[in-house]
């Protein structure tokens, strides 16, 4: 509309401009109706020319459908000209990623498929045609994607989601489009999407064009193959939850695997495969006790800059004070590697041993549990009841209040556990109406949150035995067992 508007206002004035060039035209110098006639026709001639030239432009540029797109279309290949999709060969096996053996372990079926398709084909076996590997930066997961394709043998078609989206719209789709042509034509293959979250982000309020094309051309694709195409999909994340749900759907990235930061026995292994042809005269366990929260990445780099470091003193080996040395170098080059002093330790271990122990007693459902991870198991149940949240409530406010009770302290670790505690509470009050007034109020909540709080002290103070038996097997393994919690029970009730 606003447009058309505009149009209007320029025609009018070139309108009036082009009476006055015919008037100039005429070279009429006396002033008479006749004239004003004469300048008015001629003006009414020069912008019929004037007119019937805006029409023809209009119509073979913007009016035509077809030759808008082939525009878009050269558009789209002069960006992509250099873009060339090529198979690598990987040759990393499983034994060059270390630890993590439960995400082994969910691979191999994965590459059994792709070395045998046809076993699996005559069973008609469904398998996942995507695998979504989540987990923060560095812990292996480019690595183990490669890992894959070098058991099975196939080729790998690695490409990042940031590489996919580009300026023009419609770039990204076709790299879509060619990466899976590309992989189907070397099948069996994989295909390996790192960061998947820059073009799967969830459709939100701010709309991009181009990203939201390239994502339903992966959709479509995803969609379109067949599992018998012998195309794996593996594609990595840190941010599981931004992702927008229709890439998680059945028959896309429907297997998720979580890739965790390395516990200290993995630390130790990831340790040794680098210090492997290296004249290291040192103790591993140690090196891997004073490195919590390294990412296998961060190790990698630390046992180059020890080994620089060594070399540097012309000692002719490697021993723990070069690591000793470089640590804190490491850590303050990647800012966001978190590790964490001996102190520090001792906190977190108090404050999970608590958890552990409430959420054991409180029969809330966990494995293990390391320095800095519960692994409390979703509840995916529709029907929950008000004390199984009420317990979890407990079981999230019991680590901050044996800290505070052991260190007269509080620590802002507790802020994570105590934003849960209030989510329960808000949902409870807010959603479920399990308050004890119909008309909910914040001031519920924090009822509801206060007394889950005295619950626990009492809980806390009736377990302290437990707990600190619990807190130096933390302390000093830095993960402790559901069953290991039992063991304890056993041995104080
Ligand atoms: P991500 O894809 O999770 O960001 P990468 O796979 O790129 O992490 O890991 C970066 C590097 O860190 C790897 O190339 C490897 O050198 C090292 N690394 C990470 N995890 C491991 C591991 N579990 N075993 C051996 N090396 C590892």
């Amino acid at each position: 509309m606003q447009q058309d508007r505009n149009y209007g206002a320029v025609f009018i004035v070139v309108f009036l401009i082009l009476i006055l060039i015919g008037a100039l035209m005429m070279n009429d110098s006396s002033y008479s109706v006749e004239n004003l006639i004469n300048d008015i026709l001629a003006g009414f001639i020069v912008f019929g020319f004037f007119l019937l030239i805006v029409l023809l432009i209009r119509k073979f540029s913007k009016n035509n459908p077809q030759q808008a797109q082939m525009q878009a279309q050269m558009q789209v290949d002069s960006v992509d000209k250099d873009f060339l999709i090529e198979p690598q060969k990987s040759d990393v096996t499983f034994d060059d990623v270390a630890g993590i053996s439960e995400v082994k372990e969910e691979l191999i079926e994965i590459v059994d498929f792709l070395k045998n398709p046809r076993k699996y084909q005559e069973f008609g076996v469904r398998l996942p045609k995507g695998v979504l590997l989540v987990g923060p930066p560095g812990v292996g997961k480019t690595l183990i994607a490669k890992a894959v394709a070098g058991e099975a043998g196939v080729p790998f078609f690695y490409q990042s989601g940031a590489g996919f989206v580009q300026m023009f719209v419609g770039v990204g789709a076709k790299r879509v489009r060619n990466l899976f042509a590309k992989a189907k034509a070397n099948a069996p293959s994989i295909i390996f999407i790192d960061e998947i979250d820059a073009i799967g982000k969830a459709r939100g309020a701010l709309r991009n064009e181009e990203r939201e094309a390239t994502l339903n051309q992966l959709l479509t694709e995803m969609d379109g193959f067949e599992k018998s195409d012998g195309v794996i999909v593996i594609a990595a994340t840190n941010k599981v939850e931004l992702l927008d749900d229709a890439l998680l759907r059945a028959g896309r990235f429907d297997r998720r695997v979580y890739v965790e930061l390395p516990g200290l026995d993995d630390r130790e292994a990831i340790l040794r495969i680098y210090l492997r042809d290296k004249p290291f005269r040192g103790d591993v366990r140690e090196i891997a006790k004073m490195t919590v929260g390294f990412s296998g990445a961060a190790l990698a780099s630390l046992v180059n800059e020890a080994s620089i470091f060594a070399l540097k003193q012309n000692k002719g080996f490697i021993d723990n004070d070069d690591f000793i040395a470089v640590r804190d170098k490491v850590l303050v080059g990647k800012k966001k590697i978190l590790s964490y002093t001996e102190n520090e330790k001792k906190i977190l271990s108090y404050y999970q041993a608590a958890k552990a122990v409430v959420a054991r007693w409180l029969d809330v459902d966990f494995d293990k549990m390391t320095l800095v991870k519960d692994n409390f198991k979703e509840i995916d149940r529709e029907l929950i009841s008000k004390s199984e949240i009420e317990s979890k409530m407990e079981v999230y406010l019991s680590g901050m209040i044996c800290v505070e009770d052991i260190f007269k302290e509080k620590y802002s670790n507790a802020s994570e556990d105590i934003k849960k505690a209030k989510e329960l509470a808000q949902k409870m009050v807010f959603e479920y109406g399990m308050g004890e007034n119909i008309l909910s109020s914040e001031a519920e909540v924090a009822k509801l949150l206060d007394d889950a709080a005295q619950r626990a002290k009492v809980l806390y103070l009736s377990q302290k035995e437990v707990i600190l038996k619990a807190q130096r097997i933390l302390f000093e393994h830095e993960v402790i067992t559901a069953e290991e919690i039992k063991a304890i029970f056993d041995e104080v009730l």
